[in-house]
């Protein structure tokens, strides 16, 4: 078995790699050559923590596992460790042997990142110039990052319910050398591409604040209950996601679905646009929404490229087991 331990990954993971993975893995879900397991998240009654698995199999990439992990929200200020942690399993398909395990944190935020990323290659408009981000946390850094690689773009608007965080984003569009304007939530009318990632449970975006022709990644709603923008938005949009039962279950559609805004059918999968049985976007006029929920094979993916990597650097710890 390898091991590549947490610390290992940001010298190894590429956000190309991430992308390519997400890219491949989504595409290998709408032709049913992947599928992910139900996701099992508990409340475990121990220092107030969400613990859980997400898993799946990827048989055209013969990629077995589950990301294991969750929330331990006292790390911080108790021990000086990040909250969110996780760590990937990968298995043998031949054998159930275990194959690999892989530090889960960093790979989580760019297996997220690579979602929108891979969203807007395939629903943005090719001409987009200027891109909104709702959300200044820790994921916001690592969507901006990834997504500047997808257009040419030349603004960043951002808005968050926090302003004190937006130096967080304003930061990356600097280092891209990509002007910054703080805006109020009506400035993202501007705005070609649109990226939500908040832990909100009430809509920051409203439908009147998105013109024809913009992508939106809703990204940051993975729990019932959270939501990011109006459930008006999905009904005026062509609404994509990475998995429909998620989306209308814990994603942003769930919404929309509930007041009958929309219907499950309503909701399609990336990878069919990906796959050319879906053709996304069909005109520069039409709102594309991707509802990004998170999936299990997300992490396996990336987890088996960072191994793939590992090996060739010499970096991966072979054990025997
Ligand atoms: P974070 O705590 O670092 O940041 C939270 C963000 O939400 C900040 O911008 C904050 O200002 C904003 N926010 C908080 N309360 C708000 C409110 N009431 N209204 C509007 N905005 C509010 O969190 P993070 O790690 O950046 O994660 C953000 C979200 O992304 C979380 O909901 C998380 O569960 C989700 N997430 C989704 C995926 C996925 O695959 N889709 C993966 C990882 C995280």
């Amino acid at each position: 078995m390898l091991i590549v331990p947490e610390r290992e990954i940001a010298d190894l993971m590429t956000r190309q790699a991430a992308f390519d993975a997400v890219e491949k893995v989504f595409a290998a879900m709408a032709s049913d050559d992947a599928y992910n397991f139900p996701v099992v998240r508990e409340a475990i009654g121990h220092e107030d923590a969400l613990y859980g698995f997400k898993g799946g199999f990827d048989r055209g990439g013969l990629t077995l596992g589950l990301k294991a992990g969750g929330y331990w929200p006292n790390n911080l200020e108790k021990r000086g460790l990040i909250n969110h942690q996780s760590t990937v399993f990968l298995f043998d398909p031949d054998t159930g042997k275990p194959s690999a395990m892989v530090g889960g944190n960093l790979l989580t935020a760019l297996r997220t990142a690579a979602a929108s990323s891979v969203s807007i290659k395939h629903l943005g408009r090719a001409d987009a110039k200027v891109i909104g981000m709702i959300g200044a946390g820790h994921q916001a850094a690592f969507q901006l990052r990834a997504a500047l690689e997808q257009r040419v773009y030349e603004k960043v608007v951002g808005w968050n319910y926090h302003p004190e965080m937006l130096p967080n984003i304003e930061k990356v569009a600097n280092e891209a050398g990509i002007p910054f304007e703080a805006v109020e939530l009506d400035g993202m009318t501007e705005a070609d591409v649109i990226i939500s990632i908040t832990s909100a449970f009430a809509p920051s975006l409203l439908a009147n604040h998105v013109s024809p022709g913009t992508h939106v990644a809703c990204m940051g709603t993975d729990t019932r209950g959270k939501q990011e923008v109006e459930a008006a938005l999905l009904a005026e949009a062509m609404v994509f996601t990475d998995e429909v039962a998620q989306s209308i279950s814990i994603g942003e559609a769930q919404h929309a679905v509930a007041q009958g805004l929309i219907e499950a059918s309503d909701v399609a999968q990336l990878g069919a646009v990906i796959n050319g049985t879906n053709p996304g976007r069909t005109s520069d006029e039409q709102i594309t929404l991707f509802d990004g929920t998170g999936v299990g094979l997300q992490d396996l993916a990336v987890a088996a490229s960072v191994v793939d990597l590992a090996v060739q650097k010499g970096i991966a710890i072979k054990v025997d087991f």
